[in-house]
């Protein structure tokens, strides 16, 4: 597999690089991204094969179950470089259906040491779901139910996205728009989530 992706980089070279040699030096001067892509870092969800985009337009962020936590450092790194150096004026979450992360959420793996404590930043996704659904006597298949917090869990990374004071400022001041996508690897489309 390893070699696999050193051969991929060779064609890269050569049927990519070489080709649109000008649009790769212009970038090595400088890049400006102008959307910050966060993400799961599920192999499946390839930023810029499903929104077809090209290496300088998407700065990406991705980790298990596409989470904010404001006591994550590297994202808060990430943020404040983005938002207050690069000017971005877009912030997508996108989250994803079958989420192993969501997955793991919702059937705890008792030998699991760290993924909990990094769920613990989607908990509330679940348990809002499950309030809801118990409020409204619902019973939904697990599929579905699994669904639901996929959702839920992306509009709560946008709460915790707020949770920023600098990004809270950015929106204020009409510089920044955050937006919440789900992927669905089923049919490869992205849908817009409306806000509630
Ligand atoms: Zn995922």
């Amino acid at each position: 597999m390893i070699t696999t992706l050193l051969d991929g980089n060779k064609r890269f070279v050569r049927d990519v690089f070489e080709k649109e040699k000008d649009y790769f030096a212009e970038l090595s001067k400088l890049q400006r991204p102008t959307v910050l892509w966060i993400g799961c870092s599920d192999s499946r969800v390839p930023v810029n094969t499903i929104t077809q985009t090209r290496p300088g337009e998407v700065f990406v962020h991705r980790n298990v179950g596409n989470i904010v936590a404001t006591n994550d450092w590297n994202l808060s790194a990430v943020l404040e470089f983005t938002i207050n150096h690069l000017q971005i004026p877009d912030v997508v979450i996108c989250g994803h259906y079958n989420c192993g992360g969501i997955n793991a959420l919702m059937h705890e793996d008792a030998d699991d040491r760290y993924i909990p404590i990094w769920l613990n930043n989607a908990y509330k996704a679940m348990e809002r779901v499950d309030d809801k659904l118990r409020s409204l006597r619902l019973q939904v298949s697990e599929d579905q139910r699994r669904r639901l917090i996929e959702e839920e869990n992306v509009r709560l990374q946008l709460e915790h996205l707020l949770e920023y004071p600098f990004v809270r400022r950015a929106m204020l001041d009409g510089k920044l728009t955050v937006h919440g996508w789900m992927y669905d690897m089923d049919n490869g489309e992205i849908k817009v989530m409306q806000k509630n």
